[in-house]
């Protein structure tokens, strides 16, 4: 369906000089793909996405969609917009049209359905989205992950062939990620095609035929979940894919703001998938910074969670302590859900790692 052959673009700054962004993009897709594309940033993702419905043009390089050369001088660009729908990490709803005008706007200016049928279709779309009830308000009124299934429902009105996503939950609350990946998902499962660039891995895992991990300017490695996240060929895919999330903390006193931690540990266990864990993280550090290791101070807390092996550790390293803080008492007294304490000596101090 779509042939992307050497393609390429290059950035004049205003200084004169030039940066390239994309070296030589080579792919093939056919329809019905769910396409991830994940990478660290900077890379060119969402300039890849921009480059195939022509938002930028390429600098060389050809894009055939459906046996059409779209990057062929005086190509129709409506034809190809009317087959490419495209979601922002941002939304762009119009601000001052309510939702339903925001969804039969470009189906009656550029489709020239009557309004009475757009109006309809527009309805179904948002009862798909899970958004009937609000077709009247205006897009100020809702949140982040509302506006975010609007603009779903508004790019489905088009009936493009190809939906382009660039980071849909990357703007979004944690606690609004789920019900936006949810609608993509069953987009999914509807034969469309999607190219989806974003950051959540277990996500993309789960909802692609393929992953595309970009790096460097180029697709740098192409295949399905299993093979990008099981056996990647490269380094580069490897530490990506299994790369750490962290919090980190340097606590130097029993005075320190624990209501802020907690809020942050809230949030990073639902950002990551792992509210399941929260109680028992937080509790845990309670009870290690303020029983087991209290006298223990300053000493620098990290919380971190390896989203693909769903591995999550407590992490406590006492700078230039040449023994474990812990006593036989202590370790016999851990909670029963700790599957693993690792105590160890660094050359910086000591650590105590609680795996949960
Ligand atoms: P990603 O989406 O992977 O984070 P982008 O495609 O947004 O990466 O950007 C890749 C690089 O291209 C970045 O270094 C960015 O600064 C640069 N870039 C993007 N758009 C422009 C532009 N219009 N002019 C100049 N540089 C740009
Ligand atoms: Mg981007």
């Amino acid at each position: 369906m779509i042939q992307i052959k050497h393609l390429s673009k290059t950035f004049q700054n205003p200084d004169g000089s030039t940066i390239t962004v994309l070296k030589d993009v080579n792919c093939e897709i056919e329809k019905g793909e769910v396409i991830s594309i994940i990478g660290p940033s900077g890379t060119g993702k969402s300039t890849f996405l921009r480059a195939l419905n022509m938002l930028e043009p390429p600098t060389t390089g050809e894009i055939i969609v459906d046996g059409e050369n779209i990057t062929a001088p005086g190509y129709p660009l409506d034809k190809l917009r009317r087959k490419m729908g495209m979601v922002f990490q941002s939304f762009n709803l119009f601000e001052h049209k309510t939702v339903l005008e925001n969804i039969i706007y470009a189906p009656m200016e550029l489709l020239k359905i009557p309004e009475a049928q757009a109006k309809e279709e527009a309805m179904e779309l948002l009862k798909k989205v899970g958004m009937a009830q609000k077709a009247d308000v205006y897009p100020s009124s809702l949140s982040g992950g509302q506006k975010q299934r609007v603009a779903i429902a508004r790019s489905l009105a088009m009936h493009p062939e190809v939906i382009l996503f660039d980071e849909p939950t990357s703007a979004l609350d944690p606690t609004m990620v789920g019900e936006v990946l949810s609608v993509i998902r069953q987009l999914a499962k509807s034969g469309l095609t999607m190219l989806i660039v974003t950051h959540e891995m277990r996500f993309a895992r789960d909802v692609s035929t393929r992953i595309f991990f970009m790096n460097e300017g180029i697709i740098y490695e192409d295949g399905t979940p299993e093979q990008i996240y099981e056996h990647p060929v490269h380094s580069a895919t490897k530490a990506f894919v299994n790369r750490i999330q962290k919090l980190v903390y340097e606590i130097d006193s029993d005075n320190y703001d624990f209501l802020q931690i907690h809020t942050d540990i809230n949030r990073f266990c639902i950002k990551y998938n792992i509210t399941g864990k929260q109680d028992l993280a937080y509790s845990l550090l309670k009870e290690m910074l303020f029983t087991h290791m209290r006298t223990f101070r300053p000493l620098t807390f990290r919380l971190t969670h390896t989203e693909l092996s769903d591995v999550t550790a407590l992490d406590f390293m006492v700078e230039g302590l040449n023994d474990s803080p812990l006593t036989d008492a202590a370790r016999e007294s851990i909670h029963p859900q700790v599957k693993e304490l690792i105590e160890e000596q660094t050359t910086r101090g000591f650590r105590v790692k609680l795996i949960i």
